[in-house]
Parts: C-alpha cells; sequence; structure tokens
C-alpha cells in the first residue's frame, strides 16, 4: 500500500496566490484540498474554485467570516457552516464534508454544534510573513508520516508557500507519497473520521480530543 498524504490550504479563494499554487499543483501532477472563507468568495474568486475542481481537487469548509469561533454564539456557529457550505455547493455542486477551524482554535459548543469532521495538520508557520520559504519546507517534511495531513495557506501574496512546494512536493514524491484528497485519505486509509467527537485531525489514525494535555495540533 502506498504512502498517503493530503496537502491542504487554507484562506482562499482568491485570483493570485490560489492561482499560482494549481500551477504548482499541475507541474507535479497532485491534487490537494481547499479549505475556503465564503466572504472571500466573489465571481472572479469562483473562477478559481472551479478550475481546482476540474483538476481533482477537493473544496471544504472554513467558514463565512473566519472569526475566532469560540467567541460566538452555537446558532451563528451553524449559520456561518451552513451559509459556506450552501455557497461552495452553487459553485461545486458537492457539499464539504470537512471543517477546518479558523486558527485552529476550537470549543466545545462548535463541536456540538458542527456536523463535519475536523481537520488540523501539520503547518509549516506559513501564515508568518517572515518564515523563509526554506523553514516552511522543513518543518513540513519533518513533521509529515503515512496519513499526514499538510496544512498551508493561498491567502493572497503569499508566495514563499507557493515557493516551498517545489521543495515539499518532490521531496515527498521521492519518498515514495501519494497526495490524495481530504476525503480520499480517510477512505483509502479505511478510517471513518468522526464528528461531534472533539477531534481535530492532524493525521488519519489521531484519537485524542482538542482538549487533551496531550494534543499537539
Ligand atoms: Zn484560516
Amino acid at each position: 500500500m502506498s504512502k498517503l498524504i493530503a496537502l491542504t490550504f487554507d484562506d482562499g479563494p482568491n485570483t493570485d496566490t490560489t492561482l499560482d499554487v494549481l500551477e504548482k499543483l499541475k507541474k507535479y501532477d497532485v491534487v490537494a484540498t481547499f479549505f475556503l472563507i465564503a466572504d472571500a468568495i466573489n465571481d472572479r474568486s469562483a473562477e478559481s474554485v472551479k478550475k481546482a475542481i476540474a483538476m481533482g481537487c477537493e473544496i471544504e469548509n472554513h467558514s463565512k467570516t473566519h472569526s475566532y469561533m469560540d467567541q460566538l454564539d452555537e446558532q451563528t456557529i451553524k449559520d456561518e457552516i451552513k451559509y459556506t457550505s450552501e455557497k461552495i455547493f452553487e459553485i461545486t455542486g458537492r457539499m464539504p464534508e470537512f471543517f477546518r477551524p479558523p486558527y485552529i482554535n476550537v470549543n466545545e459548543t462548535m463541536v456540538q454544534a458542527i456536523d463535519l469532521p475536523f481537520i488540523c495538520g501539520h503547518g509549516g508557520r506559513d501564515w508568518e510573513p517572515d518564515c523563509p520559504t526554506d523553514e516552511r519546507a522543513s518543518l513540513i517534511l519533518n513533521a509529515v508520516s503515512d496519513g499526514s495531513i499538510i496544512l498551508l495557506h493561498d491567502m493572497s501574496g503569499n508566495d514563499k508557500t507557493v515557493a516551498a512546494l517545489d521543495i515539499i512536493i518532490p521531496e515527498l514524491q521521492k519518498q515514495g507519497y501519494e497526495f490524495v484528497t481530504v476525503s480520499q485519505i480517510f477512505i483509502r486509509k479505511g478510517i471513518t473520521p468522526t464528528v461531534h467527537s472533539g477531534i481535530v485531525y492532524s493525521d488519519v489514525t489521531q484519537t485524542i480530543r482538542f482538549d487533551d494535555p496531550n494534543y499537539e495540533g
């Protein structure tokens, strides 16, 4: 069985960095999963989403407003998720199956209010403008293993992450990894992701809750 990895990107869509990421995916013939902010979707950025879908990528839910959702009440949380999933459905014809909490900020109200598995991932500090390209790549390459999810950002202007893909993807391909979407990594590993469990998956085999002292994100 081949080693599997899921590349994911948060905070799109846009018409610069999202498209640059898609070019890198095409260059290496790999797929990724994009967690969208509904308020970032407009007629132009939706074209980037359609392009991603045509390449076999997957589109998932990263909330409407990208707020600290532990500050929101249950109904507002539900409204954020529903609005975003419906907005994505309008473009893709598919309802999102996964949720990534903004800032990986989670509380019990969110766990109970949101009917989707929560996804985190191994990050490369790529939301910090000063974190250099090679460090973004090495942080990820040192953290991942078979069944891991990689957390990056295609926010506008994040060129160092686009450049880091030229290190990350070929190195993992050389190590024998196959790149798959988030839904596929669970299916191929024979694991059903749980909902309302408090698990925030960075690896498909994860079993501890977000509030467990041993949880490392
Ligand atoms: Zn985000």
